[in-house]
């Protein structure tokens, strides 16, 4: 028989009277949804070892797969720091969510990570530090070197590794190529700056051709 180390009346409650309850895979830490508990539903859960709520909707005590056999076994129950959330780490039979997902979170509402890895925002990204480089030069920065050196140099670098694309394009390592476009588009950006050309300008031009 289990039982936890602070008890219903030690939490801060919303103003329902209930504490949130956050659960997870206890293996892999995947956030599978998020319900509620009064006193009932938390001693319930603690007596038993199978996750049990108090469902808002239905206004009662909710036994999480009472229905469609999908329990939530107790593995670690935790208490945030203000001790007004609970964090449940459960052993999650089928699926967590009524819809049939695994997890209920499977709607994206922002996504800035594939937003960074898009082309245009990485090549802004990357065209905004050499500029600014370029204003505020930085002790050791290879793109401040290249533009201490000047234009030729510049072109020089753009010249070897546009031929080095032509190389590696010709055997067949597709992480090769990977790396001698990104190291010509770095290049380009560098004389791009030098001639204070901007990718919009770029961008415009190449889309009046269309
Ligand atoms: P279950 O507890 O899985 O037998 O499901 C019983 C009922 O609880 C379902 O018909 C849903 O209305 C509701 N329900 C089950 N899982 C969830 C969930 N993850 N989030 C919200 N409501 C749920
Ligand atoms: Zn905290
Ligand atoms: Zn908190
Ligand atoms: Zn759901």
């Amino acid at each position: 028989t289990f039982e936890s180390s602070l008890s219903f009346s030690d939490f801060k409650l919303n103003n329902e009277g209930l504490i949130p309850v956050t659960v997870q895979d206890y293996k892999t830490g995947e956030v599978l949804m998020l319900a509620y508990m009064n006193e009932e539903a938390f001693n319930k859960t603690i007596e038993t070892g199978k996750m049990t709520y108090y469902s808002r909707s239905r206004k009662k005590l909710w036994c999480k797969g009472e229905t469609s056999s999908h329990y939530q076994y107790v593995k670690h129950l935790l208490i945030d720091c203000d001790n007004d959330t609970i964090l449940a780490k459960v052993k999650q039979i089928g699926e967590a969510c009524h819809t049939g997902n695994r997890s209920c979170f499977c709607t994206t509402l922002v996504d800035r990570e594939a937003e960074a890895t898009s082309p245009y925002m990485v090549l802004q990204d990357v065209y905004q530090v050499i500029k600014d480089r370029k204003k505020n030069p930085k002790e050791g920065s290879y793109t401040n070197y290249l533009f201490e050196k000047g234009i030729d140099k510049i072109l020089k670098k753009c010249g070897e590794e546009a031929t080095e694309i032509v190389i590696a394009a010709k055997n067949p390592d597709a992480e090769e190529l990977k790396y001698e476009i990104s190291d010509f588009l770095y290049h380009l950006m560098v004389l791009m700056a030098e001639c204070n050309l901007e990718w919009e300008d770029v961008a415009e031009e190449l889309a009046h051709r269309r």
